[in-house]
């Protein structure tokens, strides 16, 4: 079975986004880990965690994908806003840690100016100023549309990333099938190529997550508008392809279409007779 799902609110917590995401049929979800756009986080609760672990055994789910707040730069010019990102990536390794095993996705940042080498050699500081050996949760770099000044919207940028840490083996890539289409990698029209290429520049071991995203951009359009699935310029072909795929099927698939609930169990229904899913 594929593990699937779509991003959920945490507002009730983690044992109420674990049962949210039955009765739509996922074995997988995302959440922020604090607010996205301001960066306070509610106040931990490892029972209500551990609540979660066990009907997710339960039920067969597979990797949970945290995402870090928006607001996290940690390439960014101003010293007090690296910090803060920082300070907020480690405080939700920490939490992670009563969640043993989870993904921990972010945006690797926007180097606003400073040059591309600039960004990514903040980003691999902080990453050695947070990470731990030995850490139970792998944390996943997102793959960019290419906005602004955005870091990541290259596989190359990626294994500079992951090869400029101390911790390239706790680190991992999560590919966002809107961002990669909106950066010019041809996920829809030329997958196996796109797939080659990450294998050849970064290795498909360190591909560990994915974002099941429509675009509402043409390839390459450095845009990242996100539009549900065969409503955009990728098609449902493209997703049925995904589902499909052998390199792919066994990751967990995180939608973050434009949606309700209702049409996230829609699109999960869709995959899920897609792949042939019992
Ligand atoms: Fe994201
Ligand atoms: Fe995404
Ligand atoms: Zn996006």
């Amino acid at each position: 079975m594929l593990a699937l799902g779509c991003h959920l609110s945490s507002s009730g917590g983690y044992l109420a986004m674990g049962r949210q995401a039955l009765e739509i049929g996922a074995t997988t979800f995302a959440f922020f880990t604090r607010n996205p756009r301001g960066g306070s986080a509610r106040p931990h609760d490892p029972d209500d965690m551990h609540a979660l672990a066990n009907l997710m055994a339960e039920h067969g789910f597979g990797t949970l994908v945290a995402h870090a707040p928006y607001t996290m730069n940690l390439c960014s010019a101003k010293e007090d806003v690296r910090d803060f990102g920082i300070r907020s990536m480690r405080d939700d390794l920490e939490r992670l840690e009563d969640l043993p095993g989870s993904y921990y996705n972010f945006h690797p940042g926007s180097h606003v100016g400073q040059g591309i080498d600039a960004g990514i050699e903040l980003i691999c500081q902080a990453l050695d100023d947070i990470l731990v050996e030995g850490q139970a949760t792998t944390v996943l770099l997102e793959t960019m549309a290419g906005k602004g000044s955005e870091v990541g919207s290259s596989f190359e940028e990626l294994a500079c990333i992951i090869e400029g840490t101390r911790y390239g083996d706790i680190l991992g890539v999560c590919l966002d099938t809107c961002h990669v289409n909106d950066a010019g990698y041809d996920i829809a029209g030329a997958l196996d190529g796109v797939l080659a290429e990450f294998d050849r520049i970064v290795g498909l071991d360190h591909l560990k997550a994915l974002h099941l995203n429509d675009s509402m951009n043409p390839l390459g359009a450095r845009k990242d508008r996100h539009a549900r699935l065969g409503e955009g310029t990728l098609g449902l072909p493209a997703f049925e392809a995904i589902v499909r795929h052998e390199a792919l099927s066994k990751l967990p698939m995180v939608l973050e279409t434009p949606n309700d609930l209702e049409g996230y169990a829609k699109e999960i229904s869709l995959l899920r007779d897609a792949a042939g899913d019992a």
